[in-house]
């Protein structure tokens, strides 16, 4: 068994790590935490939940120990993302090793959407940046940051970055990197069009290929119940009340339905918010943090949000209403059982959806049983 210890990470890191209760490395940190020490360009397929957030946070967090700060404002790694909450999440995994260290690095996550201005003045002798492309390039040409100086560059979900046209801006700001410097990218698939990019941009790379999808299914109960539109609600109200649920995540098609179910809860005393595209980032960055603290109930988000969710260990999914494909219903019901921990994923099937239900168990290779509900009293829920 590899430990932590035998990867070449610091004593202060060790601390650290095992006051996370990161007891052993995952696959993807086993390869590429030596391989990044050694400078090497890094090629990681690997999906959200394999863990390589820590995997390129930990060395390079490191390697940064020791060394002199750039001039203000000249950042030392800058880690590109597709999504703000991405953004944040990484950030804050920097900032959680970051400061259990000697030598103090200001790391900050920069993103769209949100007021420019705080983020100039916060550029501030930061030293690891984490951003979105677009809100990136605004900065850069307001002078609030200068990336000559930059040694190593992180592309994360890189696949998903290219579906969302970033590839312009990408360019863009690869013309502004010095050109020794060393890459790491991840992304969850390696398509064509993924290798061609990756070809253009990394140096001999190392590949770490993970596959965590299809092996953390095992650790997933999947459940599933029939029941009519109708009951839906009161339905999700008795399992919560009845199982004695204390942290979970249900997923509905719409934001007007992620409102509409997270009012009907708080209603009926359940602490619950939704988390969707139509809120603000202050919004969602709260409802997320109270969330991942154990401070509220349920939160209910719709796919576009799901992407950014990461929690340690979420006991409980639920699918309120079915996602179209059923590669979204992997993402969704991946949320769960993440990190080795055994969780629960549930599905509330109409009638209309009983078809559907069956495509995607179908792709997905593992039948579940669909339970009737039509018994289960739900009087006074
Ligand atoms: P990631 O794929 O980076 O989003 O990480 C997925 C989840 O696994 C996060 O909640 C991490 O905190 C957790 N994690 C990452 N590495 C380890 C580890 N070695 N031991 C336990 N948990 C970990």
């Amino acid at each position: 068994m590899i430990q932590f210890s035998s990867l070449g990470l610091s004593h202060e890191l060790l601390k650290a790590l095992k006051k996370q209760n990161y007891n052993e490395p995952f696959p993807i940190q086993q390869a590429a935490i030596p391989a990044i020490f050694r400078g090497r360009d890094i090629l990681g397929i690997a999906p959200t939940g394999s863990g390589k957030t820590a995997s390129f946070v930990l060395p390079l967090l490191q390697m940064m120990q020791g060394t002199e700060a750039n001039k203000n404002r000249f950042i030392k790694v800058l880690v590109l993302v597709p999504t703000r909450e991405l953004a944040v999440q990484i950030t804050e995994v920097f900032q959680l090793f970051a400061k259990q260290l000697t030598q103090k690095n200001k790391i900050m996550a920069v993103y769209g959407g949100v007021s420019i201005n705080p983020q100039m003045m916060n550029l501030q002798h930061t030293e690891v940046l984490v951003a979105t492309p677009g809100r990136l390039l605004d900065l850069i040409a307001a002078n609030a940051v200068h990336l000559s100086a930059v040694e190593a560059l992180v592309l994360d979900e890189v696949d998903k970055m290219l579906t969302m046209d970033f590839k312009e801006e990408m360019t863009k700001i690869f013309a502004l990197l010095p050109a020794k410097r060393q890459n790491i990218l991840f992304s969850a698939t390696n398509s064509e069009d993924v290798q061609a990019f990756v070809d253009t941009i990394l140096f001999n790379p190392q590949k770490i290929e993970i596959q965590t999808e299809t092996l953390s299914l095992d650790s997933i109960i999947q459940t599933a119940y029939r029941t009519s539109l109708e009951r839906k609600g009161v339905l999700l109200r008795y399992l919560i009340k009845e199982g004695n649920w204390q942290q979970v995540l249900v997923f509905t098609s719409s934001i007007k339905k992620a409102d509409n179910v997270a009012a009907k809860l708080l209603k009926n005393g359940i602490n619950a918010k939704a988390f969707h595209s139509d809120k603000s980032q202050g919004a969602r960055i709260e409802a997320l943090n109270l969330f991942k603290s154990g401070k509220l109930r349920v939160l209910v988000a719709t796919d576009l949000a799901s992407r950014g969710i990461d929690i340690q260990f979420l006991p409980y999914v639920v699918n309120y209403e079915l996602p179209r494909s059923p590669k979204d219903y992997l993402h969704r019901i991946g949320r769960t059982g993440r990190a080795n921990a055994e969780g629960q994923a549930i599905s509330l099937v109409s009638p209309e959806e009983e078809h559907h239900f069956k495509v995607i168990q179908k792709k997905m290779g593992k039948p579940i049983d669909l339970l009737e509900s039509d018994e289960i009293n739900l009087n006074g829920y």
